[in-house]
Formats: C-alpha cells, sequence, structure tokens
C-alpha cells in the first residue's frame, strides 16, 4: 500500500535509483531454505533484520520518494538454476513496469559456460545491463577473472553497462565485503574501453587514482554508485567524489532494501555539493548513461 507522500525538498526534476535488488518470489516466501544453498545468500540474508523487497514494496518505495524510474537486478546465485529464475522475476517485473524498472541480469561467476549462456540469454531477451556482478566467495581469483572478461566481451557486443560490485581495500569487515585486488578491477577495464562500467560502493575508493593520469584514461568511462556509503564513509566523501572529475559519472544507488532516498539525501545535505551537482547524482547521470528520457 502506497505510503504518505514524504516532504523533502527534493530539486531533481528525475531521480533515478540505480541500485535495487529484487528476488524470486520462493525466496520471498521463505528464505530458509535458500541459507544451505548459497554461502554469501547466507552471508548477507540470515540475520531477520536483513530485508528482502517484494515488487510492490520497491514500487512503494519509489512512489513515496517521488523515484522514476530505477535499476533493478537480483542476486549472483552460485547455482545457475537461482540465477535464471531470479534474472527471470527481474524481467517480469520490469515487463510490468517498463516506464520505471530497467533490467539488469546478474549471475555466479564461478561456472563460466553457464554465465556466459546467461548473459547472452539475458541481453537477447531485452536486459537493459548486465550486474551487480559480484565474487562474494571466492573472491577476485584467476578463474572468476575469467569468466567475468567473458562475460563483459559478450555485454560488449549487445553495448550494455556492466556492474561490479566493488568494496574498498582497507577498514572493517562487514558481510559481503570482498577483497579486489585494484591492478586486477583496472585490467580489466582496460580490456573493454568501450563499455560503461558502474563500480558499486564507489568503486571501494578506486576514483582517488583518477588522479594519476595513467588511470584515468582507463577509467574514462567508468561510473560509481553510492550504494551502502553511507555505512562506509562520512558526508564528505561525496564532495570528494564529485570533485575528483567524478561529477558526470557519480550515480545515486540506494541498495534498497537495505537503505532508502531518505538516507542519502540526509547525507547529501551535509555535503558542499551544489544543487545542480546533486541533480546530477540524482538523476541526470544515469539518464545520459542509459539513454533514457524522461517520457520512457
Ligand atoms: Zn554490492
Amino acid at each position: 500500500m502506497a505510503s504518505e507522500k514524504w516532504h523533502f525538498r527534493v530539486q531533481s526534476a528525475v531521480i533515478i535509483d540505480s541500485h535495487i535488488h529484487l528476488f524470486q518470489n520462493r525466496v520471498l516466501s521463505d528464505r530458509s531454505e535458500f541459507l544451505h544453498k548459497d554461502k554469501a545468500f547466507c552471508a548477507l540474508y540470515s540475520p531477520p533484520k536483513s530485508r528482502l523487497a517484494s515488487r510492490s514494496q520497491i514500487i512503494d518505495y519509489m512512489d513515496k520518494f517521488s523515484i522514476s524510474k530505477a535499476v533493478v537486478f537480483g542476486f549472483p546465485w552460485q547455482d545457475p538454476e537461482l540465477f535464471r529464475e531470479n534474472n527471470d522475476a527481474v524481467l517480469e517485473f520490469a515487463s510490468r513496469k517498463p516506464e520505471r524498472i530497467i533490467p539488469f541480469a546478474t549471475l555466479g561467476l564461478d561456472n563460466a559456460d553457464a554465465a556466459c549462456v546467461e548473459v547472452e540469454r539475458s541481453l537477447k531477451s531485452g536486459f537493459r545491463g548486465i550486474g551487480e556482478l559480484s565474487m562474494y566467495e571466492n573472491g577476485w581469483d584467476k578463474a572468476s577473472i575469467g569468466t567475468l572478461n567473458d562475460c563483459v566481451r559478450i555485454a560488449s557486443s549487445y553495448r550494455v553497462p556492466v556492474m561490479l560490485h566493488v568494496n574498498e581495500p582497507v577498514g572493517h569487515n562487514y558481510p559481503g565485503k570482498v577483497f579486489v585486488d585494484f591492478n586486477e578491477l583496472l585490467a580489466t577495464i582496460g580490456n573493454f574501453p568501450d563499455v560503461d562500467f558502474i563500480l558499486a560502493h564507489l568503486g571501494g575508493g578506486i576514483f582517488f587514482y583518477s588522479l594519476m593520469p595513467e588511470i584515468a584514461a582507463i577509467l574514462k568511462n567508468t561510473y560509481v554508485d553510492t550504494a551502502a556509503t553511507p555505512y562506509i564513509y562520512d558526508s564528505r566523501i561525496f564532495d570528494i567524489s564529485v570533485n575528483l572529475m567524478w561529477e558526470d559519472r557519480v550515480l545515486f544507488g540506494s541498495d534498497y532494501p537495505l537503505l532508502g532516498l531518505e538516507r542519502y539525501l540526509r547525507e547529501f545535505e551535509k555535503s558542499s555539493m551544489t544543487d545542480a551537482q546533486k541533480n546530477k547524482i540524482l538523476g541526470q547521470n544515469a539518464m545520459g548513461l542509459l539513454k533514457l528520457t524522461s517520457g520512457e
């Protein structure tokens, strides 16, 4: 049920949330069986307070905060049957709300053949991007990096963005935090200069190195999203990421149902970003990247 309209001052003409997770119905109705089937799912979702959102909750959240469109994706299950089923649920949701839901397909990377088949299948069937891809269980090992490159190669032929889960290589540990070797990450991005990458969670801070010209060249088509950052950084991170030449390449992403827009706006208010910069982050940058029009 739609809740009361929310009254925070939002300047942005268009708000796009570029990071929302949706699970398939049988996971939504009882997650317990799946905790035993996937270690990463268990690590992230065994605490009952780790919420899972239904399609109607996602739409209610979007309505409440005047979010026009959202990029929605599932979970990178290890079991191909589960990631296919999750992608099907995302696509079905998008087909019911085509003007609001932008479907991305996600998948586990430890079975190379199954992963490539799924990237091809999903992009053929109308997904608008790949991700959020993650290597929760094995980390950035050689085999997973190879599979990732194979998947990005297919995505590049469909000219769609690829979103990667990237954590900061230092600091406190938390469920879902994966050590990412920035050299390996940069090598993968560098292999595909025409692909638009979206690095979730502000790319683990990798944007800092874009002050180095050779790294700026590799990251020229790379975006970062804000997902979960209020749990990680203080609000100065937004000034810093925007001013380190990323004003056009920072995307608002909530990681809903983990957090919602309200929490990010509170952080944005504490920052020194101009209204124009906030509008870019909240929607304009995603509109450009995803080639959206406000009437779409
Ligand atoms: Zn993530």
